[in-house]
């Protein structure tokens, strides 16, 4: 493949331009970034959005790709289950697995992408350049046009390939969309909930004051609230809400007694652990969620999209970031192929790659109705419950749709998508066919048994 001395210039230095850097780096490559804010790891930009995000095993692996594993777990905080919250203030947790060793891993966004930063700059032939936004990029001659935040002034900066990881709302993706030069497909659908970020401090003495290593739930059916943990003590707390639908909607809390209302009946719990919920609530921006599918990624062997650029996604299965990390570990792989030309790499990444970023999107969506209202129906319940003791009694043979997508790092996102969905259609059928029961006593035969009948059914 192509001459490793080639200039490749990333836009966007977030969390999946900087681990690209690093990585195409790591094979030779000169690599200029450039990133539209100034750097995190001197300026606090973090307030209000997605302060910390779960990290898990997808993710893991590209932070092993890159050999930064042990500093990126220093950063975690493991968090083994659901807790969810019901309104009385009951709680109960869910495990996220039968096998003790999966859990998923609370991380701070900041903390990591400026490790990312700083392992990137650690080589030579890395250079990244804040406050400078990209405005297009002339995706036929390889160039792409920017302007500095502070002087304002505009310059091109030439390449011999653009990669764009500038997130959700891309501006190379936008000049493909807009330069009609080639049959550009692109959606982007929203739901009609948005979110907003709160926070419950640490205790005086820097305690937390809830259950540490979970992620903690509220579901109420058409919204809900979630909270992970930092390693201050203290927890991110995001309000899931529509904007204009039900008793309480984003567009009605317009006032404290209307959000202090809403908290005491619904969140009351919560309320009690939050007495800075007012500030944040009219402090913290309201911010939409959508997905954003579109193809082909790429222009010839010139230019390519990759991360939230490319398939943005909605982030109730935690899985944006980790999807973002796995882009560069199979971009890797492609390169390792060492194919005759960039337009021919390109190619076979999206031929390889789209079908997991599509069904990845789809399944978020699907967990977003799971995790506001069925993680507080009975029927589901009971199975997870029974999950979780297939998964126990036999590791090697049973496997949820949680556990294959965000446990096991080696089964595509579209294969976990239609074998887990099979799965749980099975499950649900033969428990409200009465044919299996988690009352049954769970010895291992009977177990097996269930096993047996769950692998049937989903193989049918
Ligand atoms: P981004 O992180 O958005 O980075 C893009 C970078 O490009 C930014 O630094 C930006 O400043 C820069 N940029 C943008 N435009 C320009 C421009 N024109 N010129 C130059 N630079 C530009 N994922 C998980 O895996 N687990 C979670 O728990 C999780 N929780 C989430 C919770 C919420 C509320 C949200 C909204 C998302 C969550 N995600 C989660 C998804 C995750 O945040 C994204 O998938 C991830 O950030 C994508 O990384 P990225 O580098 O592609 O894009």
């Amino acid at each position: 493949m192509k001459e490793t001395k080639q200039n490749i210039l990333i836009i966007g230095a977030g969390l999946c331009g900087s681990l690209l850097a690093l990585r195409l780096a790591q094979r030779g490559y000169k690599v200029n970034v450039f990133e539209m804010r100034p750097d995190l790891r001197k300026v606090d930009i973090s307030a209000g959005r997605s302060i910390n995000l779960a990290l898990s095993n997808r993710g893991i692996k590209a932070m092993k790709l890159v050999g930064i594993e042990d500093k990126v777990k220093a950063l975690c905080i493991p968090m083994h289950g659901r807790m969810i919250h019901d309104k009385t203030g009951n709680t109960h947790l869910s495990n996220y697995s039968g096998r003790e060793h999966e859990y998923i891993n609370s991380i701070s966004r900041g903390e990591l992408n400026g490790l990312l930063l700083t392992e990137a700059e650690k080589h030579k032939n890395v250079s990244i350049y804040f406050n400078k936004k990209c405005k297009s990029v002339d995706f036929e001659n390889t160039t792409a046009l920017f302007q500095d935040y502070k002087t304002k002034d505009k310059f091109v900066e030439d390449a011999d390939v653009i990669i764009a990881t500038d997130g959700a709302g891309s501006a190379m993706r936008k000049s493909y969309y807009l330069g009609k030069k080639f049959l550009f497909s692109f959606s982007q659908d929203y739901l009609t909930h948005g979110y907003k970020e709160l926070s419950i401090h640490p205790k005086e003495n820097g305690d937390y004051k809830t259950y540490k290593n979970a992620l903690h739930i509220w579901p109420r059916g058409s919204f809900m609230l979630i909270a992970l943990p930092n390693l201050d003590g203290s927890f991110t707390v995001t309000l899931f809400l529509s904007y204009d639908e039900g008793e309480y909607h984003f567009n009605n809390l317009t006032t404290e007694e209307a959000v202090l209302k809403f908290f005491q009946k619904e969140f009351p719990d919560a309320l009690a652990l939050m007495p800075n919920l007012i500030d944040d609530f009219f402090k913290n921006p309201t911010s939409p969620l959508g997905t954003v599918k579109c193809s082909p990624w790429h222009y010839k062997g010139n230019t390519l999209l990759m991360g939230d650029a490319a398939h943005a996604i909605v982030p109730f299965y935690g899985q944006g970031m980790n999807a973002s990390f796995e882009d560069v570990v199979e971009f890797d792989k492609i390169l390792e192929k060492n194919l005759e030309s960039w337009e021919a790499t390109f190619k076979a990444y999206q031929k390889t790659r789209k079908k997991d970023t599509d069904a990845i999107a789809d399944l978020a969506i699907d967990n977003f109705h799971e995790m506001k209202s069925h993680t507080a129906n009975p029927v589901f319940q009971k199975k997870r419950k029974l999950e979780m003791l297939l998964e126990k009694h036999f590791p090697d043979e049973y496997a949820s749709k949680y556990a294959l997508v965000t446990f096991n790092e080696d089964i595509r996102y579209h294969e976990a998508m239609l074998k887990g969905r099979a799965q749980d259609k099975a499950i649900l059928n033969l428990l409200s066919d009465g044919i299996i029961s988690t009352k049954l006593d769970k010895t291992k035969n009977n177990l097996k048994t269930i096993l047996d009948k769950v692998k049937q059914e989903t193989e049918a």
